[in-house]
């Protein structure tokens, strides 16, 4: 090979390896270390402009911009240049998880914590972290199964619940109860729980301010036991476990997901109470429930 025939090569060895950075460049990377061993083969010429286009472009290590993709968890790309070598579109090893990585909300996922119920219990104590400690006879905690594959959550205790400090234990609760044979289970191999844990006055909803004193101990029973399932009855046992806008009527009998645990919706048996038509629908989203439950294994 002459002079110029070697020349012209390089120049179109450069002029594809121009074409790969912008290329790259396209893709959001804005720098390529290049990781190529300038062998004692490679004609100087070759070695002088590979570096160039090496300096030109800082390493993607370094890069503070660009789409998020592109500076996640994009390793440096690595180019080997050989003399008469066909250029290839490299192949960038990311993991197909990772390119979606910053812009897909990752479902985060509980595991079971070990942590005993009568621990979050004594934590609690005899509390008077928010104003409702005032009206309450009794702390009401959750009651039932800690090893329950299903868990109900409703919203604070009334009148009787609070005297006899349990969970759902007047007319709603009793309704609850034939909500929960209806598809197969025992009260007791159940665990049921609210949001709130003392009565708030006339029994209105609690305060976001009750519900954010409250709430972290549920979550840590939650945690503790991690149900399968867990029917979330009416809009404040709902809207305070699930971070959704939507209403009880929009979102009743869909599963939802809260850290990898499915979660269903459903009126309260009190609304029930109310408005027994209702009925029908809660039964369509328990055994939505039950199916579910009996598609997993048994533990
Ligand atoms: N309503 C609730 O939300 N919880 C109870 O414990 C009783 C009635």
């Amino acid at each position: 090979m002459n002079q110029k025939s070697i020349a012209d090569e390089l120049g179109s060895l450069i002029k594809q390896a121009e074409e790969q950075v912008a290329y790259f460049q396209e893709l959001g990377v804005s720098g390529i270390a290049l990781e190529t061993v300038l062998s004692s083969e490679v004609p100087e010429q070759l070695r002088s402009q590979s570096t160039r286009v090496a300096r030109q472009t800082p390493a993607v290590r370094s890069t503070t911009s660009g789409p998020p993709f592109a500076h996640s968890t994009l390793g440096a790309v690595s180019a080997e240049i050989s003399p008469g070598a066909t250029f290839k579109r490299p192949l960038l090893s990311v993991a197909k998880e990772d390119l979606f990585g910053d812009l897909r909300p990752r479902a985060q996922e509980i595991s079971r914590s070990g942590e005993r119920m009568e621990q979050i219990w004594a934590d609690i104590g005899n509390c008077t972290r928010c104003p409702l400690h005032e009206g309450r006879t009794n702390v009401v905690h959750t009651e039932g199964n800690h090893n329950a594959r299903l868990m109900f959550v409703g919203e604070a205790p009334g009148a009787d619940e609070d005297m006899q400090a349990r969970p759902f234990v007047g007319r709603a609760g009793q309704l609850l109860t034939k909500i929960i044979e209806s598809i197969g289970f025992k009260r007791e191999e159940v665990l049921i729980g609210n949001i709130n844990r003392c009565r708030p006055p006339g029994n209105r909803a609690p305060t976001p301010d009750e519900v954010a004193m409250c709430k972290p101990f549920l979550l840590r029973e939650i945690a503790a036991v991690r149900p399968e399932v867990i029917v979330v009855m009416g809009n404040t046992a709902m809207k305070n476990l699930l971070d959704v806008k939507e209403g009880i009527t929009k979102l009743r009998g869909m599963f939802q997901d809260y850290q990898g645990i499915k979660i269903m919706p459903t009126f309260h048996p009190a609304y029930l109470l109310r408005d027994p038509s209702k009925k029908r629908e809660t039964w369509e989203d328990l055994k939505k429930v039950r199916d579910y439950l009996d598609s997993t294994a048994k533990r």
